[in-house]
């Protein structure tokens, strides 16, 4: 089971050469800053909730046209040797759209992958669930929240529980807006976005949604991204 620790470390390591070399300059046209990680199961894996076509063109078009994107906007720049987190911050705080939007979506989409699994959804295990219950009251509270802010979030965007001190809040973020810019620490994703969905479920964003909770949630990545404390 991959942590977020150690899928950020995945993601950095095609960077890690330019940081220790500080020779951004020898980047050629070829060679990529970053990469994206593997999908952490096959495309159809995740079938019938979502389908390998929809894997296949949310990864493999969408997801790695952010990386390209961000790799053509960051080659030769001061942020070229900095990891996916440090030029996601640097970009918020500049304003730097085109390069915050690329980068965050890179970031986003590979936190989206580690929150779904095969054999997810259900009923949380029950450490995991101690979290939800003293965060929430009950599971099935956190549930209809979370089904909210999924549903209430206008246009494309993003549905997170994050952890802030010792509890678990719900929060929605626009387009490529992502915690992490904020401050927050993730502990799950949904994707909103119309590409994450309308090919199983055209306009019924409810049903995918409770696909979601219902079959595909990987709690065991979600407590592994609790602080421990
Ligand atoms: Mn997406």
């Amino acid at each position: 089971m991959q942590n977020r620790r150690e899928f950020l470390t995945a993601m950095a390591v095609g960077s890690s050469w330019l940081a220790v070399g500080g020779w951004p300059s020898i980047l050629s046209a070829t060679e990529k800053a970053f990469t994206l990680p593997k999908l952490p199961y096959s495309e159809e894996a995740l079938s019938p909730y979502i389908s390998a076509k929809t894997i296949s063109f949310h990864y493999g078009k969408h997801h790695q046209g952010y990386l390209d994107k961000l790799n053509e906007l960051v080659a030769g720049t001061d942020k070229a040797g900095l990891s996916l987190e440090q030029v996601i911050v640097a970009a918020h705080e500049k304003q730097e759209t085109a390069i915050f939007n690329n980068a965050a979506q890179v970031w986003n989409h590979t936190f989206y992958w580690n929150s779904l699994h095969p054999k997810g959804g259900g009923q949380s295990p029950a450490e995991f669930l101690e979290v939800l219950e003293g965060s929430f009251g009950e599971f099935e509270v956190f549930k209809k929240e979370f089904t909210q802010a999924a549903l209430g979030q206008f246009g494309s965007g993003w549905v997170w529980l994050v952890q802030v001190g010792e509890k678990l809040q719900i929060v929605k973020t626009g387009n490529a807006e992502t915690p992490i810019a904020q401050g927050m620490s993730p502990v799950l994703t949904l994707d909103v976005w119309e590409h994450a969905y309308y090919l199983d479920y055209q306009n019924r964003r409810a049903d995918y949604v409770a696909a979601f909770l219902d079959k595909l949630v990987n709690w065991e990545f979600a407590l592994g991204n609790l602080a421990k404390g």
